[in-house]
């Protein structure tokens, strides 16, 4: 393997017929120093299309129930044949279909469920691997996770050690072994998570994320007509927004590829020519603009608890977050005041235990008010080259007031590159529109 190659990803989209895989070989041979590839199971050919691992899914849940499944195996069987009888490749995917049929048979009610639905990304990877002429390498066998789907810098070494002798690999995506020595998938759109890793255990140059979009854009286009893209964006800046709920690219690949400074190239696949966004460190020397991105969602709930003297009651904001914290819900923001505060969460995490959340707080915390405003969108924005500029807020409140957008909460991290401000569901898309109308322009 060459020294710091470019480790590629390639997503569901570009794997998704004969004609994507011809785009990827050309994308691939296009730079030598593209010596890694990890891909996805084939995604959707258009928008009635499922998903490879969809199928998956439903062939687990249908097997592990000891009914037929025959008939998702066998769409399945069919998208395979189909790429490599079109492809001219050689790779005897019938007879490695017909052994996964086998093996859920005998399984049945015991089959593992990270099984099942790795073999979508397995099967993917064997015929590229055969298309570009390069090897095979099972991520089973090179990357092991803990129990968070974290590698350790032993295992990223051993990664480093089994590709040492290979010149060219294709992995993959979206699972590993666990220390249990059982296979394990991550979380959907986990393959990115893969491509991470092996960036960091081959101290990539860039680890390229070939996609279905050149990048990523300032905001939302379902709200914003026609936004910029976003050329370049901190590994701070990413988190930040991501309430964007763009999701082109899970957030857990972002930390094995910070922990090296490795920048994160998402491309096009269909579109190579376009440069794309690149993710990667927070770069002091380079002017920034004053807003890098908006980004916002909808339906939260606030909980505002009003007590006098609260600000001397210790212990008071921890044990509010407890309550939520014993319900299992987890906490967006925590705006105070000096006898109240606020606390932001998803709706859909408060519904269904919001009688019991207010009535424990009532009574461990003796409040004198407590209420739950309902519909609240929070809108982000953010951008290093906020930190330390004049009037910034000013800015962005002026354009709010301008279309009368009452502002519910405001937050603003100490770190200076977001303000977060709460609204009414119903004024959201003309918050959105108003900040990047006056930070960006028309
Ligand atoms: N195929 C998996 C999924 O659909 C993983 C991935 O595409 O990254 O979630």
């Amino acid at each position: 393997m060459i020294k710091n190659p470019v480790v590629c990803k390639f997503g569901g989209s570009s794997m998704a017929d004969a004609g994507q895989f011809r785009k990827v070989r050309d994308i691939v041979l296009a730079n030598p120093e593209r010596a890694a590839v990890v891909v996805s199971a084939p995604g959707k050919r258009d928008k009635s299309d499922t998903k490879l691992t969809d199928l998956l899914y439903a062939v687990h849940e249908t097997a592990s129930r000891g009914l037929d499944f025959s008939e998702p195996f066998g769409m399945i069987s069919d998208r395979y044949l189909s790429i490599a009888k079109e492809l001219g490749l050689k790779t005897d995917i019938g007879s490695d279909l017909e052994k996964i049929r086998e093996k859920i048979l005998a399984d049945g009610k015991n089959l593992n469920v990270s099984w099942v639905v790795s073999r979508g990304e397995f099967l993917c990877a064997r015929l590229m691997a055969e298309f570009l002429g390069w090897d095979f390498v099972d991520a089973f066998d090179i990357v092991e996770i803990n129990s968070s789907h974290r590698v350790s810098a032993e295992g990223y070494a051993a990664i480093a050690a089994a590709l040492s002798k290979r010149e060219r690999v294709v992995v993959p995506g979206f699972y590993a072994r666990n220390a249990l020595g059982e296979l394990e998938t991550f979380s959907r759109g986990g393959s990115d998570i893969t491509g991470a890793i092996l960036a960091n255990a081959l101290d990539a140059r860039v680890y390229e994320n070939w996609t279905d979009v050149s990048g990523l854009l300032m905001a939302d286009p379902r709200v914003v007509d026609d936004p910029r893209p976003m050329p370049y964006v901190s590994y701070r800046e990413i988190r930040e927004l991501s309430y964007s709920g763009a999701n082109v690219l899970h957030d857990e690949s972002i930390a094995p590829c910070k922990a090296k400074g490795i920048p994160i190239n998402i491309r096009n696949t269909n579109r190579p020519q376009d440069d794309g966004t690149v993710i990667g460190p927070h770069r002091k020397d380079v002017p920034h603009a004053l807003v890098t991105g908006i980004a916002g969602r909808k339906n939260f709930s606030m909980i505002y608890i009003d007590k006098d003297m609260m600000n001397k009651e210790r212990g008071f904001g921890a044990r509010a977050m407890g309550i939520l914290e014993g319900f299992g819900i987890p906490f967006e923001h925590a705006p105070t005041g000096i006898d109240s505060m606020s606390i932001i969460v998803d709706t859909a995490h408060l519904k269904p235990a919001q009688a019991e959340v207010i009535d424990a707080i009532e009574r461990q915390l003796q409040p004198d008010k407590v209420r739950v405003f309902d519909e609240i969108a929070l809108v982000a924005t953010v951008g290093h080259g906020m930190t330390g500029q004049v009037g910034v807020a000013a800015k962005l409140f002026g354009a709010l007031a301008a279309e009368n957008v009452s502002v519910r909460v405001i937050d603003q991290g100490s770190s200076e590159i977001n303000i977060i401000v709460g609204v009414d569901d119903a004024d959201y898309d003309r918050a959105i529109r108003a900040i990047y109308g006056a930070f960006v322009g028309a």
